[in-house]
């Protein structure tokens, strides 16, 4: 199936239904690992808003949440581009936190996110994310454990993840198609 996005076409790559068991999956495994434990699952807003919402609820050990977004722009050319954090408004000294991303890319983002929340002295911290393209990481990231999908190294749209603002609503997941359509 093939859906258009402003000025690009898309074509489907996973399917709602295998993203729900896949997640499930992460869940049981979670579930596991953080027996007698309370974490706190902290979103990453925009793109993982409708993963979060699905994955806590496989999610039965109780735990808290709380999103938080990481904002980046172009600084001079000594600081290249500048990242912050913005909104995390609660206490996660000696706690066990888990990041939930919705796609790990170059893992700029996620490093840089990571050292800020280290510095807050949490217990732990583990990273989940829904997708990762290993072939476009920069960096690398030990606490990336939970991985839903490895995808290749392609522009990637819908189940929260956008094209300039748009398509985060998708049920779906699809990938920038590189045939045009024959229409
Ligand atoms: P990184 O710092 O790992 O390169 O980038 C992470 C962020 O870039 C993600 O949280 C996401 O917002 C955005 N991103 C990276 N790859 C894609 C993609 O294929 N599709 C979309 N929609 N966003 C992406």
């Amino acid at each position: 199936m093939r859906v258009q996005i402003d000025d690009k076409e898309f074509d489907l790559m996973l399917e709602y239904d295998q993203i729900k068991k896949r997640t499930r999956l992460l869940g049981i495994q979670l579930n596991l690992d953080y027996e007698n434990k309370v974490p706190i699952f902290i979103g990453v807003l925009n793109g993982s808003f409708l993963f979060m919402a699905d994955l806590v609820k496989e999610v039965n050990v109780p735990c808290e949440m709380a999103f938080l977004r990481v904002s980046s722009y172009k600084g001079d050319s000594s600081t290249g581009i500048v990242r912050e954090v913005i909104g995390l408004d609660i206490d996660i000294n000696g706690r066990d936190i888990i990041i939930v991303e919705d796609i790990v890319d170059t893992g700029l983002t996620l490093s840089y996110l990571i050292k800020q929340l280290k510095e807050k002295k949490p217990a732990s911290i583990q990273v989940c994310s829904l997708l990762y393209k290993p072939t476009a990481l920069q960096a690398e990231i030990e606490e990336l454990t939970y991985i839903g999908f490895e995808i290749a190294n392609e522009f990637v749209v819908g189940y929260g993840l956008d094209y300039n603002g748009l398509g985060r609503n998708l049920k779906d997941i699809y990938r920038v198609s590189k045939v045009p359509s024959e229409t």
